[in-house]
């Protein structure tokens, strides 16, 4: 019989959103009559803009007719996309090569398929609270993790402990779940540490385009020598509602060279174009299309009004946690907003009574780490009537 990967007997349950769902249907069930508000969604609720469906339909019309019909494009993604991300990364004075710019399905894919590159040995440094994915995808590989803590004392900004060696390093951000974007001068010590350690920084910025402080980074590569630690993960499943189309993109620069325990040195970049042919045939042509329109002037106009549309939302609901004078942080330069859950609750435990109570929805911080277990995560996905609605009856249960 196949012996299965025994690492998956090291997963855990992954049952944070399944058991949302349970406890919300279950109450909608015993209450019928009461309107429940779902500030829970990590997914965009905006349809995609015009000039996205515009490109969409004039690509499917070209793979209808034989004289522009195409088949398997480059799997590293089509030039005039490639270019258009480069154009995107300019505007936030990074020059990168297009060979440095893989076009992919999305960041989930790549942060995890990325582990393919990495020896099974690595010590790999993980924040907590932080996105599910790395911890799993490291996990399926039997990497050992050491976590690094976000807390209140540090605005969930862990910062590098020298102490510590890590070989590869996650970092997101602006983060998900908590909200908070590091800043340059953080940055700065994070790639000087990896440097220091002969480390991978492998940076998610699928939240960049919320970063509306012009101090604030929107790429780890306008930090001194990243390029030589650094890979970049992003997409525009929340720059431009892509969620449901799919379309992200994987800073590999070439100046990033990784050893093999013998001493031989490889560039990472080679390394994942060698590994993307192999596995990866592309994204589709239709939505690479979409993908390049929205790095279009108008298209970028359209994206930012969408993302306006959300930071209201989230000016709303952090309003709301000032006014309550609850510890939080996110909600200016990111869609969520991470608060700590108020009567010395802990989080399912708040789960249940702003549903009860409220019928709001929202995430319970331990499904992201157990430095989540007395945080709790709202989002800006909704329109603003619900989020006003729902801030109403939040202040409500503080009467
Ligand atoms: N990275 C982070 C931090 C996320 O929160 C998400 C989605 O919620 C992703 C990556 C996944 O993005 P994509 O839709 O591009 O796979």
């Amino acid at each position: 019989m196949a012996k299965f990967n025994e690492n998956y007997l090291e997963l855990k349950e992954s049952y944070l959103f399944s058991e949302v769902a349970k406890r919300v249907s279950v109450f909608q069930k015993n209450n019928p009559d009461r309107s429940v508000i779902r500030l829970g969604i990590g997914d965009v609720t905006l349809p995609l803009s015009k000039e996205v469906v515009n490109a969409m339909h004039t690509a499917a019309d070209e793979m209808g007719n034989a004289d522009t019909f195409r088949g398997y494009g480059p799997e590293q993604g089509y030039d005039f996309l490639r270019y258009a991300i480069q154009g995107h990364y300019k505007s936030f004075g990074v020059e990168l090569d297009t060979d440095e710019i893989f076009v992919s399905d999305g960041a989930k894919s790549d942060t995890g398929n990325i582990t393919d590159l990495f020896d099974k040995d690595n010590v790999v440094m993980i924040p907590d609270p932080v996105y599910p994915v790395y911890v799993d995808t490291n996990t399926m590989n039997g990497r050992k993790i050491v976590f690094i803590d976000g807390n209140a004392e540090n605005n969930f900004l862990p910062m590098p402990d020298k102490s510590v060696h890590a070989d590869i390093i996650y970092i997101c951000s602006p983060n998900n779940p908590t909200g908070a974007c590091y800043s340059r001068e953080q940055l700065k010590e994070w790639v000087a540490y990896a440097l220091e350690n002969d480390a991978v920084i492998l940076f998610d910025s699928a939240y960049e385009c919320f970063v509306s402080d012009s101090s604030l980074p929107h790429s780890i590569y306008e930090i001194e020598g990243a390029k030589k630690c650094a890979i970049e993960f992003c997409s525009l499943s929340k720059t431009a509602g892509f969620t449901g189309t799919r379309c992200g993109y994987t800073i590999v620069p070439k100046g990033i060279k990784s050893v093999s325990t013998s001493g031989k040195e490889m560039s990472l970049n080679k390394m994942w174009n060698r590994r993307q042919t192999t596995k990866f045939n592309g994204v589709p042509y239709v939505v690479q299309r979409a993908a390049a329109a929205v790095f279009s002037e108008a298209g970028m106009k359209e994206a930012k009004a969408m993302i306006a549309h959300y930071m209201e939302n989230a000016r709303i609901i952090a309003g709301t946690m000032e006014e309550l004078g609850i510890r939080y942080t996110g909600g200016i330069n990111s869609p969520y907003i991470w608060f700590e859950c108020p009567f010395g609750m802990d989080s399912w435990e708040f789960f249940d009574f702003m549903l009860e109570k409220a019928g709001v929805v929202g995430t319970p911080g331990a499904g992201f780490g157990k430095n989540g277990n007395n945080w709790f995560r709202l989002t800006a996905f909704n329109n603003k009537e619900n989020t006003v609605e729902a801030m109403k009856r939040f202040k409500k249960l503080f009467d």
